[in-house]
């Protein structure tokens, strides 16, 4: 096969265009750069993801104007949910910022973003390798059955949990797989079924449930929330349902069935949940992982490449805020042809947020764990959570 070499030499090629490519890739547009985003898939992924950005990468793109042009908008709630407890932030005086948004329409957002500030994205092209040198990076694509090779001065992987960029650095990936396994699905239960009030519902046949926030049962635990809380368009009645409970020797799959959904609920909640029309449903097994370096040379890694969380409401955030930080750092190198060493500050920044960030997210699920450890735990959290230092300092860890 022959393979096409592009003679220009680019600043910087970001592999991978989820929430942190393109933000990345944005912001370096903004600093005077001009980033080149290479995205395997064809098109963007319409599974539903993550619902919002908790924390300090909200306010971040607010304040940075990326969210101008939208509908998107910044809010301070009055209470949050941490694990199955919820923190009155109002009584603690305490701001965390949350961006209501699908993860998809926030791509969305952020790719007109990048677009509109020069940003070239090349859909279907799939980085298969790299090598690099003191001057630059010479990077293989494939793209529609053919490769070529794109020279640049920085690379960076924000290809995903799965990163190709780290496994080719052979950077490790330490942590811990989860002994449990989460089933998620958007599931359309009959209005006349249920009655609904600010923090919970009352479903036929089931009985109250709290929205948001994980319902615990001695077998394990099910979240519910109307997805129009996040999505306007969204119609009553449509609501994503997780259920969280041991895995035994059950593997995660993106084609869940309706009936192990079900079945699913059923064990947790001892009856049946009233839905029809399950969709987009699959089950997850939850990784808790951080990379051991996030630099080689000339070669980065932000979000999901660099670190897996088992809990929801922190993975973007982190990500995104990796993705600011690395802009800064890197366009201060591209104007001034830096010292390379001074990039060393973004592992010295990034690396401890990261295991920060996996902390929180380890004790947020382990607070969701079934059984007599799961209730000793809480019993404990709660008399702590009553000392309001310690609630605003959890909220805060939780803003990032
Ligand atoms: C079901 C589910 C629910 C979630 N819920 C939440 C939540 O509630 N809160 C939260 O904060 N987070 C949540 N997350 C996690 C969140 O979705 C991720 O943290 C986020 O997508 C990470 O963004 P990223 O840009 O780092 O990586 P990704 O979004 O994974 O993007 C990586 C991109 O790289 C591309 N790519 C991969 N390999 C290559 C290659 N070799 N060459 C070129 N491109 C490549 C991929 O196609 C992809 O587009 C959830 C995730 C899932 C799966």
């Amino acid at each position: 096969m022959s393979i096409q070499t592009d003679r220009s030499l680019h600043d910087v090629v970001v592999a991978g265009a989820g929430p942190t490519g393109l933000l990345l890739a944005a912001e370096l547009a903004a600093a005077g750069s001009r980033p080149l985003v290479i995205e395997a898939s064809t098109h963007p992924s319409e599974m539903p993801k993550a619902n919002g950005v908790v924390g300090r990468a909200a306010v971040e793109l607010r304040r940075r104007g990326l969210l101008n042009g939208s509908r998107l908008r910044v809010v301070r709630p009055r209470r949050f949910g941490y694990g199955p407890f919820t923190l009155n932030l109002g009584l603690l005086r305490s701001p965390l910022h949350i961006l209501p948004v699908p993860q998809r329409r926030l791509e969305e957002q952020l790719e007109l973003c990048a677009v509109a500030r020069g940003v070239t994205i090349l859909r279907g092209h799939e980085l298969i390798g790299f090598e690099q040198d003191d001057t630059h990076v010479t990077v293989r694509v494939s793209a529609a059955g053919s490769e070529s090779e794109l020279r640049t001065r920085y690379l960076v992987g924000c290809d995903g949990a799965h990163s190709r960029v780290r496994k080719h650095l052979g950077i490790a990936f330490p942590g811990v797989t989860d002994s449990s396994i989460t089933r998620i699905a958007r599931i359309t239960i009959a209005t006349g079924a249920v009655v609904r009030d600010r923090r919970g519902i009352d479903i036929r046949g089931v009985g109250w449930l709290s929205l948001f926030r994980p319902n615990l049962t001695p077998h394990g635990s099910v979240t519910i929330a109307p997805v129009h809380a996040f999505d306007p368009s969204a119609p009553a009645g449509l609501y994503t349902v997780r259920t969280h409970e041991p895995r035994g020797d059950t593997a995660a799959t993106d084609e869940l069935s309706t009936d192990a959904l079900r079945a699913s609920l059923r064990r947790i909640l001892g009856t049946e949940l009233p839905f029809f029309d399950a969709h987009a449903a699959r089950s997850v097994i939850a990784n808790s992982r951080q990379a051991e370096h996030y630099r080689s040379g000339r070669v980065f890694l932000a979000g999901d490449a660099a670190h897996v969380f088992s809990a929801g409401g922190s993975a973007l955030n982190v990500g995104l805020a990796d993705a600011i930080a690395l802009a800064e750092r890197l366009a201060v190198a591209l104007h001034a042809d830096a010292d390379l060493s001074r990039l060393d500050g973004y592992q010295g920044e990034r690396h401890p947020a990261g295991r920060r960030a996996l902390a929180v997210t380890r004790v947020q699920h382990a607070l969701e764990t079934a059984g007599e450890s799961g209730d000793a735990l809480r019993g404990m959290f709660e008399v702590l959570l009553r000392d309001r230092t310690a609630a605003r300092r959890i909220a805060m860890l939780m803003e990032g």
